[in-house]
């Protein structure tokens, strides 16, 4: 028995619905192939479109057919959602990279700042030495 799985869109040959020949949308992939004109090796992937999937379904009388349009519109409106939180998932993983990187070069400033405050300490006390050197002798001078 194949394994069903329903698909966003159909991907192996023919990749169409093997009902209405659609194309495009969400699928019922049934796992089964049947034999294509090419001999073996060339298999024909069974999808079957969700469009057909529930016109079979309100015919088999499994779901009303109001029912199955608020499934429908159900699925739509879970499918947004899904789709607005994939987005939103997105954006904060951006922003959180984002802030990363700022962190990262907030570190590189501060660090640089560190280095520049070291250096102006050493040129003050090299000024103090200076300034003590330039007294020894001027004091030097007009003392003998
Ligand atoms: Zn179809």
């Amino acid at each position: 028995m194949p394994e069903f799985a329903i698909v966003d869109r159909p991907v192996l040959f023919p990749a169409a619905c093997e009902a209405c020949g659609g194309v495009t949308g969400r699928m019922l992939d049934t796992g089964a192939e049947r034999p294509g004109f090419g001999g073996p090796g060339a298999g024909v992937h069974v999808y079957i479109c969700l469009s057909c999937l529930r016109k079979g379904a309100v015919l088999a009388g499994y779901v009303k057919g109001e029912r199955a349009d608020e499934l429908d519109a159900a699925a739509d409106r879970l499918g947004d959602a899904e789709k607005e939180r994939d987005e939103a998932n997105d954006a904060a993983t951006k922003l959180a990279n984002e802030l990363t990187k700022k962190q990262q070069e907030l570190i590189v400033a501060n660090a640089e700042l560190e280095r520049l405050r070291e250096l102006e300490h050493q040129r003050m006390f090299r000024l103090e030495q200076l300034g003590g050197l330039v007294n020894e002798i001027v004091v030097g001078g007009n003392g003998s």
